[in-house]
């Protein structure tokens, strides 16, 4: 029996590790991919971590992961496939073996939102990509679109103009939600073409991607874009399936929880990117991790 099982290795998770092996609790962390880090594995660069600028997301996630070394916390690359919370005693049991906890916090982070239009999952992996960091090298000198306004659109954007013969950058409306600074280098970079007011409708091909058709919501013309990659950055969805029906959820999937983490189950807390929140960051995913800590000691 563990004090606390903590789901999910990135920065909320890994806070949570240091801080409960710290406060001298017996602490199990579960994360089913081999290496912790989660998210910012496959940024480029993570400007706003203080007093780390311009470092490489995989580098930072090596050093969160080094950290939880150093502590000798018991990290398990398992995948859980279920959760039973709803008692005293927390069940959380993984592909191989069941675990029980006085507590659990959920940091199981957050994933791609799809698209859902016709040739995205056909051309998956064949010129569809939700990760510019990860695939952007298989398109240099080529023409790619990357589709969103968020800081994640903005961001891919300027990546694959070092690279890409060309870039469009196609959002749905034609003001950006991303910050302000990242628009202002998208408009001052020449490969970056902006198509605005655009609604991508199917992705076709023959093997490989060649065009991306979409409406023009100004006109009401059906037009298409030739292009080599398309790159979906239309946010996140959170990882909370296993959470259904246990915990309550809002309605995006996220599990209503305050700063304090607590969610509508006793002893069982979310942290990171899964919870309700309006500000998604490593430092605020880190923060969670110290607030978790604290509570679960209370
Ligand atoms: P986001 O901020 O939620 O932006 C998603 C974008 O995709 C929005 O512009 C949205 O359009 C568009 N979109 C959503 N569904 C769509 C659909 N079906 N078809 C077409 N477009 C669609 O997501 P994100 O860019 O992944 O960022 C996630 C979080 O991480 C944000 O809080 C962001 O600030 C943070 N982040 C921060 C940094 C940084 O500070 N350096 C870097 C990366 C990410 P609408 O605008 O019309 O809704």
């Amino acid at each position: 029996m563990y004090d606390v099982i903590i789901i999910g290795g990135g920065p909320a998770g890994l806070s949570s590790a240091i801080y409960a092996a710290r406060a001298c609790m017996s602490v199990l962390l579960l994360e089913k991919q081999p290496m912790g880090g989660g998210q910012i594995l496959n940024t480029a660069e993570v400007d706003n971590y203080l007093g780390i600028p311009g470092v490489n997301g995989f580098e930072l996630g090596e050093k969160f992961t080094d950290h939880a070394k150093r502590l000798g916390i018991r990290s398990v690359a398992e995948e859980v496939v279920r959760i039973d919370c709803l008692g005293e005693v927390k069940k959380v049991i993984t592909v191989k073996k069941e675990y029980e906890a006085r507590a659990v916090v959920y940091a199981a982070g957050a994933g791609h939102r799809k698209l859902g239009i016709p040739g995205e999952e056909a051309f998956a992996g064949s010129g569809v990509s939700y990760c510019a960091t990860c695939d952007g090298a298989f398109f240099r000198g080529r023409t790619a679109v990357v589709i969103g306004g968020g800081d994640v659109a903005l961001e891919d954007a300027l990546f694959l103009a070092k690279g890409c013969k060309k870039v469009y950058l196609m959002h749905r409306r034609d003001t950006f939600r991303g910050a302000r600074s990242l628009v202002r280098r998208v408009e001052e970079e020449t490969k970056i073409e902006l198509v605005l007011d655009a609604v991508p409708e199917e992705i076709a091909g023959d093997g490989m991607v060649k065009e991306l058709l979409y409406l023009d919501r100004k006109t009401k013309e059906h037009r298409k874009l030739a292009v080599d990659g398309v790159f979906i950055a239309v946010g996140m969805v959170p990882h909370t399936e296993l959470l259904k029906g246990q915990v309550e959820l809002d309605e995006n999937g996220y599990i209503i929880a305050g700063e304090d983490c607590r969610t509508s189950v006793d002893g069982v807390f979310a942290a990171g990117d899964v919870r309700t929140k309006k500000v998604r960051q490593i430092v605020t995913a880190v923060s969670d991790g110290a607030v978790v800590i604290a509570e679960i000691g209370v």
